[in-house]
């Protein structure tokens, strides 16, 4: 399943960062999923808590927040975000648009101790 290795790519990097910062625990993740990830929220949510288990991330919560896409237009530069994935301007109707997020998972912020 997908989910299960971005979770642990997840972790690694939380672990990381926590050791960087010489903290003993992370007490919080923060991420961004864009919609067009083809990352299922619920799935991630499964994969955290199972490989979460003996990592610096034991006992952390972990919130997702869901990042709609959102374009850019490259001829009248509207940007914005949309809910339904039609790549044309609402405000030119140009088919040149440019995804500017949305189409990825991120590392918000981490709370350690
Ligand atoms: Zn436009």
């Amino acid at each position: 399943m997908h989910e299960y290795s971005v979770v642990q790519a997840l972790l690694n990097q939380c672990e990381e960062i926590a050791e960087q910062n010489n903290a003993e625990r992370i007490t919080k993740v923060v991420c961004k999923i864009g919609i067009m990830s083809g990352i299922e929220i619920h799935l991630l949510q499964i994969a955290f808590d199972t490989f979460k288990e003996g990592t610096m991330c034991d006992n952390a919560e972990f919130v997702i927040n869901e990042q709609k896409l959102k374009l850019r237009c490259r001829e009248c530069n509207d940007e914005y975000e949309i809910d339904e994935i039609i790549y044309k301007c609402r405000n030119c109707g140009s088919l040149s648009m440019e995804t500017v997020d949305g189409e990825d998972m991120y590392l918000m912020s981490l709370e350690m101790e």
